[in-house]
């Protein structure tokens, strides 16, 4: 990464330097104008005019070789083949003034002298300012200028122009720290503008990361929403068929009543609740009379019928909320009575007998009357401590067989137990 960066700085040098050559060279080329103009009388003139000609004959080669460079595009650029060929035309163009130099001062007064090598020192400064991008490129073309003429002015028998190259000597010096400190400058600027670059490519491959890691995302929330809308309606199958399943196993399969399984559940719950709260608890045993002999005369489908019809007439008894009517197993029925006395459990069940009676089923074969009808066997109790409920479901029984004794079709109430544990009136 550090390797293409520097590459990429490296380039990047070259393409400041070549895109400020053009403004330097056309400088050159108006300082070789006024050079040629100013000396026109005062020295030689084919040799001034040869100077100049060949001086400008550059400027469009190294203009072409430019444009050139700029117009390819980056990928098939050789920098390198460019940065030399500026190279070696800028040493070249160097080389010219200080030949340039050394001829007019060979030849000069003092004055003129003096107007050439600012002149010179002029274009050296030009070129610390635009060539400093790459301090190869400065070099060459101020030691290229400055050189030749140094040594020239150096080894001259005039102590006048000893001078001047004692000057020349130490304003070249100069300009070449301010060249390298603006080297510096440059190129921090230029790596700067890579750092920024590179953290901005960073950020962008972060970006691309996080969108990628985004878009994931968006996809896991949407399965995780599908599959939770999913467990949901399962959760909701789940639950009907829980209550279904709850309402089969409370139900009696062929009267669609309660069963005796949810029988013992809600007298034992009735049981606690009335021994807590210190209220009676009545029960209705309910048995069909003769029932065996109606289904071997009338066959066990029309029994089953019976049944049905005498379970719902049952249940519409049973109107008081917490009453419950239930199956109780084969022809038998039960009828549980919260907070409910006996007489009122008495009169309740008396009610059932005769709304039993009232269906007037037809009954041939019974022994007692010629139409269905059913015995009732009633108990009460205010629950105490040492009772159980077995006690209440065996008072009812006893009633409900007392009931078939005095010639069935009767409701027969267990014996009182007030005088122990009296009811609470409702
Ligand atoms: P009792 O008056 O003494 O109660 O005489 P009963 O014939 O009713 O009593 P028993 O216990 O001898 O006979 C009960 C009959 O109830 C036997 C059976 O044929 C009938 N039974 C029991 N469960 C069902 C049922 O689910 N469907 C039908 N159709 N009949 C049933
Ligand atoms: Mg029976
Ligand atoms: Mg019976």
């Amino acid at each position: 990464m550090e390797s293409k960066t520097n590459t990429l700085l490296a380039r990047r040098k070259i393409e400041v330097l070549l895109n400020q050559a053009p403004v330097a060279m056309s400088a050159g080329v108006v300082a070789a104008l006024i050079s040629t103009v100013s000396f026109w009388h005062t020295s030689e003139r084919n040799i001034v005019a040869g100077w100049f000609i060949l001086y400008t004959l550059i400027f469009p080669v190294r203009y072409l070789l430019i444009t050139r460079f700029n117009l390819t595009p980056i990928s098939n650029r050789n920098y390198s083949l460019a940065l030399n060929s500026h190279l070696l035309f800028s040493t070249l163009a160097g080389l010219l003034w200080s030949a340039l130099g050394i001829y007019l001062l060979s030849s000069l007064q003092a004055f003129d002298s003096f107007i050439i090598l600012l002149m010179i020192g002029g274009l050296i400064a030009g070129a610390a300012a635009t060539h400093s991008v790459i301090l190869t490129a400065y070099f060459t073309f101020s030691v290229a200028v400055a050189l030749p003429l140094i040594v020239f002015l150096f080894t001259s028998a005039e102590p006048g122009l000893n001078m001047f190259g004692l000057i020349l000597g130490v304003f070249v010096i100069f300009l070449s720290f301010t060249a390298y400190r603006l080297n510096k400058l440059v190129g921090k600027s230029l790596s700067l503008q890579f750092d920024n670059l590179e953290l901005l490519a960073e950020l962008e491959k972060e970006k691309n990361q996080v969108n990628s890691l985004y878009k994931d995302l968006e996809i896991d929330l949407a399965k995780c929403k599908l599959a939770e809308e999913q467990l949901t309606r399962e959760k909701e199958k789940a639950e009907q068929l829980a209550q279904s399943l709850l309402a089969i196993s409370t139900l009696d399969g062929l009267t669609g009543i309660p069963n005796r399984r949810h029988f013992d559940s809600i007298i034992a719950r009735e049981w606690n609740r009335a021994s807590r709260t210190n209220t009676p608890l009545s029960l209705i045993l309910c048995d069909i009379d003769h029932f065996k002999a109606y289904n071997d005369h009338y066959g066990h489908q029309k029994g089953d019928n019976v049944l049905v019809r005498i379970a719902n007439l049952l249940q519409e008894n049973a109107r008081r909320e917490g009453d419950l009517a239930a199956r109780y197993g084969g022809e038998e029925f039960v009828v549980v009575l919260p907070a409910t006395s006996v007489d009122n459990a008495r009169m309740i069940a008396e009610q059932m007998r005769v709304a039993i009676e009232e269906l007037s089923i037809p009954h041939k074969f019974s022994p007692s009357e010629n139409i269905v009808t059913a015995s009732f066997g009633v108990a009460t109790l205010s629950p105490r401590p040492d009772q159980h409920l077995g006690e209440l479901i065996a008072k009812a029984d006893k009633a409900m067989y007392q009931a078939k004794q005095k010639g069935r079709n009767h409701v027969m109430v267990a014996a009182d137990n007030t005088r122990k544990n009296p009811e609470k009136p409702e």
